[in-house]
């Protein structure tokens, strides 16, 4: 019998998998068995996670790509089933965030920016995973929304909006496709300790700082491998009753 969360004989691709959630998330189901397409647009990080995979005996490989350029997508899928083999699980995770700022002042280059990257970026990849699924019989998209996608988040309207709408793909294409043995899920974090978190605490006052991470009723900011834990669970089998939900991981935030 295999053990626990073996994910032997799945070909799991990551999209932002150099660094933060994704990176984490490569590291763990590789270590489990899984045959991983570390995707990023910055290859020398990327390629230093496949090294690390690599290193412990794991299976991995990088491929650059944009998830915002839909040429740059359908190249990143053909690569990753060449690689191999239909991809069985797709984890949609880059995504980018803007500097916290009443909506009023953002720029509509931001906004359009969020959106390109965060939701058109996410549609794209969903769109090639299907395809691939749909011929091999099955798979399992997840797509990294956010607790900012679940509930109100001000001064971050426009990232709030993308994963709204990230919300929205996973739930309509999971009854879409769960007669194709397609499932659709999503996972929502809270503030986890990543660059794109460090990056912002940086820029902002102590108080907005401290009221970040203490922002749930446990107090402090979720680690990378408390998210990573869940999506290796998603990834695996055991899993396969679940589609068209989220998984939500706020340290209480949203009780
Ligand atoms: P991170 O550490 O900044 O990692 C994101 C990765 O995605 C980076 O390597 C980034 O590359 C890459 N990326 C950005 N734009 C891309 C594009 N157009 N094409 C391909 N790759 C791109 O972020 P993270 O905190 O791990 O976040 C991962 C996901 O979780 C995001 O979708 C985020 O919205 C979501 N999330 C995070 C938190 C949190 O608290 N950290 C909470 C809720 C949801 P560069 O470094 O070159 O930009």
């Amino acid at each position: 019998m295999k053990s626990v969360g073996n994910l032997e004989n799945k070909h799991i691709l990551i999209t932002g998998g150099a660094s933060g959630i994704g990176a984490a998330t490569a590291l763990l189901v590789a270590s489990r068995g899984a045959k991983v397409v570390v995707s990023d647009q910055n290859r020398q990080q990327g390629e230093a996670i496949v090294e690390q995979i690599c290193a412990k005996g794991g299976v991995a490989t990088f491929i650059a790509a944009d998830v915002s350029d839909s040429d740059s997508v359908i190249a990143l899928f053909a690569q990753a089933k060449a690689a191999y083999g239909p991809v069985n699980v797709t984890i949609n995770n880059a995504g980018i965030d803007h500097k916290p700022t009443p909506m009023h002042l953002v720029d509509d280059a931001v906004f359009h920016r969020n959106v390109a990257v965060n939701l058109a970026g996410v549609w794209y990849c969903m769109k090639q995973a299907i395809i691939q699924m749909l011929d091999n019989g099955g798979g399992h998209v997840i797509n990294i929304a956010s607790v900012a996608g679940l509930h109100s988040a001000p001064t971050i309207a426009a990232y709030s909006a993308t994963k709204h709408g990230v919300m929205g793909l996973t739930k309509s294409a999971a009854v879409e496709y769960a007669k194709a043995n397609i499932r659709v899920n999503a996972v929502c974090p809270s503030f986890i300790r990543t660059p794109m978190v460090e990056n912002v605490l940086a820029n902002v006052d102590e108080r907005v700082r401290n009221a970040m991470i203490k922002a749930n009723p446990m107090k402090r900011l979720g680690e990378v491998e408390e998210i990573a834990g869940a999506l290796a669970w998603l990834c695996s089998d055991e899993s396969s009753f679940m589609t068209g939900q989220s998984v939500v991981l706020d340290g209480g935030m949203l009780a």
